[in-house]
């Protein structure tokens, strides 16, 4: 069964223990904010998601969205569940205070996001593409749009969307047809169909905005010539009132919904833009521009996806695990009042429970050090700080993004082994997790060009600078740790893998820009190095906490302990990967390219 109750202690530890949540509350910003505040927010966003979201999950996906003369209805319960999920105030947690947001940190932002998308991806969906919307028209949009739109967007009243892929074009955007022509009263006219826009039409709200890449007449041929348009679903009214006050009808129209694999709930639209009425978004021919601010953060909200699935998956692995009764254990039976031992007393189904807890915890503490960097970025006050903080997040993002699905694609499927054939089955709804966390290696870029955006554009920019944010605290945390006894396993673990990951990045820079298709033959290995060693260096800090706090009596002992368990866990059974990516990062390209085309 899915069964979903917030990490909250967990949450705690990373937000607060293994990260400085003094520094975020003393940026300036959040004066008015402390750790206690914070506390019952997250408690706030845990019971939402598991009261109102996760009952909603297994049925939504059961049902689905549907589409008929035009418009599409979301799953039964779904509205209900938007409606207390916006005056509850979920979707502006992180909005901007002068447009109705309550302008906390992305920090707090990013583990309501995991509850949600942990009790219901499908669902998270729909607040999720509007954040990046607003993000988009609050940057690059005009005076006269962000004054117009961002009350609504902001506050969750009108909903966004992302209007980038093609049937002939999804990474290669360069390639795309629709056309947008200057109206001659500073609008323009929009043609062209979209595939595959997530929540591109839908019944939560009165008004959707699309945000759509689109060619002005005589663009530039290729990525150059693509501009940023908003486009509405209802033209905006003169009524401007809270409901929404929505105009004429504009000529966008969803003309079928995809049939997909998962996030059934999500509605997944084919949409058709005919001569409708929009505005530019940022300087003509630069809407990449715009359009990747927008993907950045929605790219760590895929990441995020990844870590909530990663949560619900094990959490219901445990369950099961604890129920069901099958075998001994190895040494005897652990349990012989009853027929048969429950599975958990298996070292392989402790194997599988201990993989997802451990990237469940890892991705948080990674996740939690990267908001807090994005808050930093944001909100600093010296501009060096802002820019070193800028640089981590760029570099991470990727990593964040292709490491944790890959992380949840994983997990999902290591559930249904602990399930056994009652996770392939439906019952359960257990393989909903499989099918769910599937996509997140795919949208908002592939996996494989987050490793190229990592190898191509993160680790070259600005010779290299981006790499200082994430190296220099490794270095300094080794130096210090080294002559402890208590930290000597994770030391010498620790020092190996960056010692690997330095070797790595030497061996793509330099055999990367003689020859690009080394770099291309190495990105996903580098990235999953990158990863596991980002992660090493927040385990090996985990244990030293749980060492020194270990003795601390009553529940927290318990958390401790397992805390120090997991660290263990990590460096014995995930960390040996670093190796095994550097090798295959050495061995090159050449047996990757050297088979003739005509041979497959
Ligand atoms: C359920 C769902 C929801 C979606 N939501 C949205 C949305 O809201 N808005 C939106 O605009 N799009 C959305 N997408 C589209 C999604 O972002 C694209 O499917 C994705 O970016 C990949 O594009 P593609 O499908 O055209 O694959 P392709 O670009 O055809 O890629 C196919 C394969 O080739 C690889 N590849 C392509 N180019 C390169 C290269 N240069 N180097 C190395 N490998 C390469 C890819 O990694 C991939 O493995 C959604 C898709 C789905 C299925």
């Amino acid at each position: 069964m899915q069964t979903y109750a917030a990490p909250l202690r967990d949450m705690r530890f990373a937000l607060t223990e293994l990260h400085d949540v003094a520094a975020l509350t003393a940026l300036p910003a959040f004066s008015d904010l402390d750790a206690d505040a914070i506390a019952p927010i997250l408690e706030a966003a845990g019971k939402l998601a598991t009261e109102v979201l996760l009952p909603l999950n297994a049925p939504g996906d059961a049902h689905g969205c549907t589409l008929e003369n035009g418009v599409v209805r979301t799953p039964p319960g779904f509205r209900a569940a938007y409606a207390a999920f916006r005056a509850g105030g979920w979707n502006a947690v992180t909005g901007d205070p002068a447009y109705g947001g309550q302008g906390l940190p992305q920090t707090v932002g990013m583990l309501v996001s995991e509850m949600i998308c942990a009790a219901n991806l499908s669902f998270s969906l729909y607040p999720g593409l509007t954040a990046g919307a607003t993000i988009a028209v609050g940057r690059f949009a005009s005076d006269a749009l962000r004054a117009l739109y961002l009350p609504k967007l902001t506050q969750g009243i009108w909903a966004g969307t992302m209007c980038l892929t093609e049937a002939h074009c999804g990474t290669d955007l360069g390639l795309l047809r629709t056309r947008a022509v200057p109206a001659g009263d500073g609008s323009y006219r929009l043609t062209g169909s979209k595939i595959f826009v997530s929540a591109g039409e839908h019944d939560l709200t009165e008004n959707i905005v699309h945000m759509v890449l689109a060619r002005l007449p005589g663009a530039p041929p290729g990525i150059k010539g693509v501009s940023l348009f908003l486009v509405p679903k209802y033209l905006p009214g003169t009524d401007s009132g809270p409901d929404g006050g929505v105009g004429a009808r504009n000529g966008v129209t969803c003309t079928a919904l995809e049939h997909k694999m998962g996030i059934k709930g999500s509605a997944t639209c084919q949409l058709s833009f005919d001569d409708a009425q929009g505005w530019l978004v940022g300087a003509p021919h630069k809407g990449m521009h715009g359009m990747f601010t927008m993907m950045n953060s929605e790219r760590l909200g895929v990441g995020i996806q990844g870590l909530g699935l990663i949560e619900a998956a094990y959490q219901s692995a445990v369950r099961y695990a604890r129920d069901r009764l099958q075998g001994r254990a190895l040494p005897g039976p652990r349990r012989p009042d009853l027929p048969a031992d429950p599975i958990i007393v298996h070292p392989d189904v402790r194997r599988m429970l201990m993989t997802m807890r451990v990237h469940a915890e890892g991705c948080r503490a990674l996740g939690v050090w990267v908001a807090n960097r994005l808050d930093a970025a944001e909100h600093a006050a010296d501009a060096r700080a802002r820019r070193d903080a800028e640089d981590f997040v760029a570099l991470m993002t990727p990593v964040v993004k292709a490491m944790f699905t890959d992380f949840a694609v994983e997990s999902a499927n290591l559930a249904m082994q602990v399930h056994g054939g009652h996770g392939y089955i439906r019952d359960h709804g257990i393989e909903q997790y499989a099918r769910d966390a599937r996509i997140t290696q795919i949208y908002e870029g592939t996996n494989g060009i987050q490793a190229l955006d990592l190898v191509g554009r993160k680790l070259p920019a600005h010779a290299g600078r981006s790499l200082r944010g994430l190296f220099h605290p490794i270095a300094d945390f080794i130096e210090n740790i080294r002559a402890d006894p208590d930290m000597e396993k994770f030391a010498a673990g620790l020092e190996r893998a960056f010692g690997t990951l330095q070797l790595a990045t030497r061996h793509v820079a330099t055999r990367g820009l003689a020859d690009p298709e080394e770099a291309g033959a190495a990105a996903g290995d580098y990235l999953r190095l990158t990863g596991l060693v980002a992660l090493a260096y927040l385990w090996a800090r985990a244990a030293q906490i749980a060492i020194a706090r270990h003795g601390a009596g009553g529940p927290d002992q318990t958390f401790y302990a397992a805390k120090r368990i997991s660290a263990e866990f990590f460096f014995d059974r995930i960390l040996p990967d670093a190796t095994a990516c550097y090798l295959k990062i050495r061995s090159g390209k050449a047996s990757m390219m050297a088979m003739p085309e005509t041979a497959f």
